[in-house]
């Protein structure tokens, strides 16, 4: 067949789908209107190979067939693409079609210029755009045909482009499609949008439901068989259909509710579409409906949904009843007249067109028109729940650039060539000097617009700068800049440690936690690290520390021992001096240099305690002469002595995991690690810690902070 024979083809069946009170006027218009595009478009082929102008001529299809819409749109859906991809401009079009069909391409053209997306005009020239699709709400329905055209034929189209139409649809056509009431696209849409979004998991679900189906059609027939039999004995004139449900919408509640397709229980539904009889109200011919499937099954009433009654904001009108089946299955069943059926598949256009029949159409149409665009006119009023707010902001907020190769990356808005390092990778945004956007060099800090082919220069003397924070928007170089910062921080700290090491064992002296803690306090430092990275700077000299520490040592005998002053029954005064160990003045005497565990008694001496062994003559003899000074003492256990205990981890390895770790241990008071041995194999980690420990209950309370770092899954004593 010839192209031109092709193209005619596709035109006559366009005539024929075409609403029934279309005139042979009409016809005419249209015809001409085709004849016009066809000319318009001639030689321009699609992507696909296939000629230009049976992509308008789809459109009219299902602005006709699928949507319902008029004469006027259908035109407006032929002509669709002419100003924009040929010479005939707006005027033109007016002249030959009228003003009302130029303005409605007019809508089409400005719609399909900012869906382009390489402008950076989409964030706020997006309601501009709704608003001048509000003039006539037929442009936005015209335009959801365009797009599910678009979606049926995407697959010609290179993958970066796939994707991003595509998320575009599930962002703002699905949820056009829905507010309009155009069930039957909205799911088209969705379901074509996760085809292509997530090919994998679509086809998974699809084969799934697919099974499903099979599974069930014979229970099907076992479950309507009774109703039918009742339906016909009351006269009535139905179809009976089994839905399931759409592979989107089981995605959907996958995702959702963070379930798999095993849980999901009402993938399948019955609809029964009924003719109603003018004798009765179609409310009250769905109860009756309702009433004889409940004489035959019993409902769940929690699950009763009557938008009879209250139809949905959106239009939708049904009746929705869960009852059990025979074998014990629920069953959605959904009652409707033809009305609301054509209602919920067609949406707005299929609401008009029955008011039309009953000679309430123009007014009514129009109501509709003022109504939606009273509601865009007011953006910020809760009515206007056109689009999901957002899911549209989040659009707005991205651009969409490639990588030399072509590969695509999603940033937000306002990102710059440095972002883009970064999203590429840490060490490229690391060494990043500049880019080279379309091929022009630009500074790093250079904002990039949808489209943008981006290559980063890097040079390997560049590392990160202060001044980077200035002009990266993302989290994700955020986050690499800081680290970057944080480690170099972290070697400073490492030697400052390493300073103060070295000073405490030239004082011989054992630390604790404790003493850190005053140490600290003394000055005003918040935490070991402020320490180190203070003693590293030279901020705190070597000699203040030293000095610092020297004026604690005296109180502190051995790291797991202090000396208890007991109770002086005579003095309560002392007994409160002596009890608080920071003000007590104790000296071990270098004459008998009792160690702790010793038998030992304290003489206070001009307000100092000198502590002796009970054996020291120097302590009997000034027993003798001082009895009246005595300070009776002992050594307690401070903390019980320490053994070692193992722990063994386990888990799935992620950078930074071993480090936290060894963190907690290190911050855990009275505990020492004597080994840590990590490994990892296929992504799991596996870690023997051996400690110091002073009792069970530092063990167990070490295994439940390390059981709560992120990838830990196993904590337990070895
Ligand atoms: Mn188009």
């Amino acid at each position: 067949m010839g192209e031109q024979e092709l193209i005619k083809e596709a035109f006559e069946e366009l005539l024929t789908v075409l609403r029934k009170d279309t005139t042979e006027e009409e016809k005419q218009r249209i015809r001409q209107a085709f004849e016009f595009a066809n000319e318009a478009h001639k030689g321009i082929k699609r992507r696909s190979g296939e000629p230009y102008i049976l992509h308008p001529i789809a459109v009219a299809r299902i602005a006709a067939k699928e949507i319902g819409l008029g004469t006027k749109s259908v035109i407006a859906a032929l002509l669709h693409d002419v100003v924009e991809d040929t010479d005939y401009t707006l005027e033109e079009i007016g002249e030959i079609f009228g003003a009302k069909i130029a303005s409605l391409v007019d809508g089409l053209t400005k719609i399909r210029e900012i869906m382009g997306g390489d402008t950076s005009l989409q964030a706020e020239s997006f309601r501009k755009m709704i608003l001048t699709l509000a003039d006539d709400v037929r442009v936005i329905l015209i335009k959801i045909a365009d797009r599910l055209h678009n979606m049926r034929t995407l697959a010609s189209m290179p993958e970066h482009k796939q994707v991003k139409i595509a998320s575009e649809t599930l962002y703002i056509f699905a949820p056009l499609a829905h507010r309009m009431g155009l069930h039957a696209i909205k799911t088209e849409l969705e379901d074509l949008s996760l085809k292509y979004e997530h090919p994998e998991e679509y086809k998974v679900i699809a084969q799934k439901i697919e099974a499903y189906h099979r599974e069930y059609t014979g229970l099907f027939d076992k479950f309507i068989a009774p109703i039918r039999e009742s339906l016909d004995k009351n006269g009535y004139e139905y179809t009976i259909t089994a839905r399931t449900k759409s592979v989107y919408s089981v995605w959907y509640k996958m995702q959702r509710r963070n379930i798999s397709f095993d849980e999901i229980y009402d993938l399948l539904a019955v609809r029964i579409v009924f003719k109603p009889t003018p004798s009765q109200p179609e409310k009250w011919q769905c109860w009756n409906i309702y009433s004889l499937i409940t004489d035959l099954y019993s409902p769940n009433p929690e699950r009763l949904r009557d938008w009879v009654s209250v139809p949905k904001a959106n239009g939708y009108e049904a009746l929705h009843l869960t009852v059990m089946g025979p074998s014990g299955q629920w069953f959605e069943v959904q009652i409707r007249s033809e009305r609301m059926d054509e209602i919920a598949e067609k949406g707005l256009a299929a609401h008009w067109k029955y008011k039309a029949e009953n000679g309430e159409g123009n007014s009514e149409l129009d109501n509709w028109l003022a109504g939606i665009k009273e509601l865009l006119e007011q953006p910020n009023s809760n009515a206007l729940a056109f689009l999901d707010e957002f899911k549209l902001n989040l659009y707005a907020k991205e651009i969409r650039v490639f990588t030399p190769r072509g590969h695509m990356k999603t940033l937000p808005k306002g990102a710059t060539a440095l972002d883009f390092a970064y999203d590429i990778h840490t060490e490229i945004g690391n060494t990043c000097i500049g880019a080279k956007v379309n091929h022009k060099l630009v500074a790093m800090s250079h904002k990039l617009q949808s489209g943008d082919q981006v290559e980063i220069l890097t040079s390997e003397k560049q590392h990160p700068q202060e001044e980077w924070f200035d002009f990266v928007i993302t989290a994700k170089a955020r986050s690499h800049i800081d680290d970057y910062f944080k480690k170099n921080r972290r070697e400073a700290i490492k030697r400052g440690e390493r300073i103060f090491e070295k000073i405490v064992k030239d004082l011989k002296l054992s630390l604790t936690a404790e003493l850190m803690r005053k140490i600290l306090t003394a000055l005003k430092l918040q935490n070991k690290e402020e320490l180190y990275l203070k003693l590293c700077l030279g901020t705190i000299t070597q000699e203040e520390l030293a000095k610092e520490l020297k004026k604690r040592m005296e109180n502190w005998f051995a790291k797991y021992w202090r000396l208890q002053f007991f109770k002086n029954e005579r003095e309560e005064r002392e007994k409160e001096e002596y009890k608080d160990e920071e003000n007590a003045d104790v000296v071990i005497s270098s004459c008998c240099n009792p160690i702790p565990g010793d038998d030992v008694v304290g003489m206070d001496i001009e307000g100092k305690v000198q502590i002796h062994k009970r054996k020291c003559p120097e302590a009997i003899r000034l027993l003798a002469s001082y009895g009246n000074k005595i300070v009776p003492i002992a050594w307690e256990n401070y903390h019980i002595t320490s053994f070692v205990a193992v722990i063994l981890v386990r888990g799935i390895d992620r950078m930074g995991v071993v480090n936290e770790i060894t963190k907690i241990i290190s911050g855990e008071v009275g505990i020492n690690m004597k080994m840590i041995h990590f490994e990892t194999k296929d992504g799991i980690f596996e870690g023997v810690i051996q400690l110091c420990v002073h009792n069970t209950r530092d063990v167990n309370s070490l295994i439940t902070k390390i059981s709560g770092v992120k990838g830990v899954e196993n904590t337990m004593r070895g």
